[in-house]
């Protein structure tokens, strides 16, 4: 998967959700873009 915007590929980053859920985003390490169509809750 690849930024739109500037054509890199997309890093994986973990964060939280609302509820304390760690989650992945993909996120875009030149403009820091996320895509939210890609969430992935993660139940540990
Ligand atoms: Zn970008």
């Amino acid at each position: 998967m690849q930024c739109p915007n500037d054509g890199v590929e997309f890093h994986p980053v973990r964060s939280q959700n609302h509820y304390g859920q760690l989650i992945v985003l993909d996120q875009c390490p030149v403009c820091g873009g996320h895509r939210h169509d890609s969430l992935q809750t993660i139940f540990t």
